[in-house]
């Protein structure tokens, strides 16, 4: 039954899956309920067991056998034909793609440079780094791109995988003395996309693996995509060769999702719910209440807006204002927390190391002047007070100046690095 079982998982498991993983097994017996196949390598033999055994024992029992578990034995097969050891990319997200992801200028950079590197060709860029704060939208472009070059370039071996994990197969393949097969694997694919690169900080072996496997594709003119949670320069406890690396190439940050952006993720969640709940009726304001009253983080939002479908669809309620706040009582509360004028302005005094006398005082010096441009943009962004308000708590300013300062910020974060790394900085701090 074995070749009927091996069609059937091609289809449902796809063909990239299917020659790397299904096709080098080779079916040795079945004696009491386990099933033996030959594999070329411990590492294939492990992969499987580990993310295909499921679906093989319930196709086996599907076809009549009759199977409980599965075995793999190294030693009593022939080479591994030259050519199938390609490593498998745990499955992508279907939803992460680029007609799902919202741009706006918080993230409109990182999206052109996902996008062009998606497009293939030349490699033009190499690595690119994208970052950003927690659930700002880092794993759903890499995703993106991993769909749109399956799509246009299937024969392309693409390659997803988080730091954590990669660390995990390291370890691994010491363990078990598959070190050969690893640095193998990892070094024949045509584009490798790390995730979240600063979980392997303070990890100084899989550094030292990360750090080859990279200088080999990179040699290679192999496409290199990296993300993490801060700029390369920035991550604590990451050798200072890898970091060098990582900034060598193209980086990018997504920023802190603003007011327009979360508004417009919102629209398009409800959209892309409503084609399957045509019911669902939310009512005028409720949008730009969430969009208004939770922070940053996308996933948050899109949990909140989650749970309001659910709830309604329950109650076979329209989703008011009073439902969501109702509804979402701790999830307003949480980013209630904000941070005060006072805070902000201690913060950004702090990090600029200028006194909090003079730059909430007259002075129009630059020294002082950013700094409080720079602390007047975050009370727009993180308190509830009013432009009046912060002008007051800023020396008596006037209204006007605050709009100009603020202005001046949202122009300059775009073309001055140096400030959007600081205005990041700081953001991460006031958080805390
Ligand atoms: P990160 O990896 O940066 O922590 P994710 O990529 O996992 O964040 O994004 C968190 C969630 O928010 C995901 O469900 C993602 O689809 C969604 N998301 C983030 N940014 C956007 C965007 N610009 N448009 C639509 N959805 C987004
Ligand atoms: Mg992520």
């Amino acid at each position: 039954q074995w070749g009927v079982v091996r069609n059937e998982l091609k289809k449902t498991l796809g063909t990239s899956h299917y020659t790397s993983w299904i096709e080098p097994l080779v079916f040795r017996d079945l004696k009491d309920g386990v099933c033996t196949f030959g594999v070329p390598t411990t590492f294939i033999g492990n992969y499987v067991s580990q993310n295909f055994a499921d679906q093989i024992i319930y196709q086996l029992n599907r076809s009549g056998e009759s199977v409980k578990r599965l075995a793999f034995d190294v030693a009593n097969v022939a080479a591994a034909p030259s050519g199938i050891a390609t490593v498998p990319s745990p499955a992508l997200e279907e939803r992460f793609t680029f007609d799902r992801f919202v741009v706006g200028k918080p993230n409109e950079l990182a999206y052109a440079a996902a996008k062009r590197v998606a497009e293939g060709g030349p490699v033009s860029f190499n690595p690119l780094f994208l970052y950003g704060g927690v659930g700002l939208g880092k794993t759903h472009l890499m995703h993106a791109i991993a769909h749109e070059l399956r799509q246009r370039q299937p024969e392309l071996n693409v390659l997803y995988i988080s730091a954590e994990k990669f660390m995990y197969e390291f370890v691994r393949a010491i363990r078990d003395n598959t070190m050969m097969d690893f640095k193998h694997l990892f070094r024949s694919v045509d584009v490798l996309m790390v995730d979240d690169v600063q979980f392997i900080a303070g990890k100084s072996s899989t550094q030292e693996e990360f750090f080859h496997t990279f200088n080999s594709l990179i040699d290679d003119q192999k496409q290199i995509i990296i993300s993490g949670d801060r700029a390369p320069g920035e991550i604590k406890d990451l050798e200072d060769r890898i970091k060098s690396r990582l900034q060598c190439g193209l980086v990018v940050d997504l920023h802190p999702t603003d007011y327009e952006l979360r508004l417009g993720i919102l629209q398009s969640k409800l959209t892309s719910h409503q084609n399957t709940d045509p019911d669902v009726v939310v009512a005028d304001g409720v949008l730009e209440f969430l969009a208004h009253r939770i922070s940053t983080n996308v996933r948050v939002l899109e949990g909140a807006l989650t749970r309001l479908f659910a709830f309604s669809s329950l109650v076979g309620r329209e989703i008011t204002l009073e439902l969501a706040q109702d509804c979402l009582a701790d999830i307003l509360r949480i980013s209630e927390r904000k941070v005060t004028v006072e805070e902000i302005q201690r913060k950004v005094s702090e990090y600029y190391s200028i006194r909090l006398s003079d730059m909430i005082g007259p002075k129009r010096k630059r020294d002082y002047a950013r700094p409080r441009q720079v602390a007047m943009w975050f009370c727009k962004q993180m308190t509830s007070r009013s432009l009046p308000e912060i002008g007051r708590r800023f020396g008596g300013r006037d209204h006007t100046t605050v709009i100009h300062g603020v202005r001046r910020i949202e122009d300059l974060r775009i073309k001055d690095s140096q400030l959007s790394d600081d205005l990041e900085n700081l953001r991460r701090q006031l958080e805390e």
